[in-house]
């Protein structure tokens, strides 16, 4: 399998990049408008044909590269079906897996940051890995105040479908603001100061009531175009 974590600084968000050596099939997961060149580049220098762009769920703060990727390479977009996106070509449901050449991408519905947010599992080659969008971050998690976001459902999600998975499974994130790059589940279970340590919903629905974080810049912008993987009118 070939990896790559990318980065885009404005939102610090990250894509991940995952190709099939034998096909040479990839998929990028939640590609950011801004970073389509680079991420061609990327691909171009791999020796890998882009077949899906793959979203979490539908973002607030940065327009997907999505359909710009899907007008340069001819790729298949894939969105949570739950999103209501317009010209999806993959409705993204838990329990359909995405095949990307010999690699198998299963979605697991994870709502509470966004009533349509999925991760995605990875297992290949004895490894697993597991893509949590703004579900579970590295020490934190995503905000749950809109997009029809709901703490104790987040709560849910992530000690139901990602605490649950083997603990030495690694934990890619949607977004990092300090540079770091990579946990695991046994990581996050452990210390994570908002999920983790035995935090009990309530404590959690408290925490996030008194976060007051501002309104994301892009939103007005992000939103609508996203709902049309990432094309603008
Ligand atoms: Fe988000």
């Amino acid at each position: 399998m070939l990896f790559r974590q990318l980065f885009e600084p404005q939102s610090s968000a990250y894509t991940y990049l995952i190709g099939c050596e034998r096909s040479r099939e990839a998929a990028l997961i939640d590609p950011v408008l801004e970073t389509v060149e680079r991420d061609l580049e990327v691909l171009e220098s791999l020796g890998l044909t882009l077949g899906f762009t793959i979203e979490t769920h539908l973002h607030a703060d940065h327009v997907t590269g999505a359909s710009r990727l899907r007008d340069r390479t001819g790729c298949r977009c894939a969105l949570p079906e739950k999103s209501g996106a317009e010209d999806v070509d993959v409705a993204v449901k838990e329990g359909e897996s995405i095949r990307i050449g010999g690699l198998e991408l299963k979605p697991l519905y994870t709502p509470g940051h966004t009533d349509d947010h999925h991760c995605y599992l990875l297992e290949s080659e004895g490894d697993g890995r597991v893509f949590t969008g703004d579900a579970l971050l590295i020490d934190g998690c995503g905000r749950t105040d809109f997009q029809n976001g709901d703490a104790a459902t987040l709560y849910r999600s992530v000690h139901e479908k990602i605490f649950s998975l083997p603990p030495d499974t690694l934990v890619y994130p949607g977004h990092d603001y300090q540079q770091r790059h990579v946990s695991s589940i046994g990581q996050e279970r452990e210390r994570n100061p908002r999920l983790g340590g035995g935090k009990t919903v309530d404590e959690f629905v408290a925490i996030m009531a008194a976060l007051n974080l501002p309104r994301p810049k892009k939103m007005d912008v992000a939103v609508p175009a996203n709902r049309e993987c990432g094309q603008f009118h």
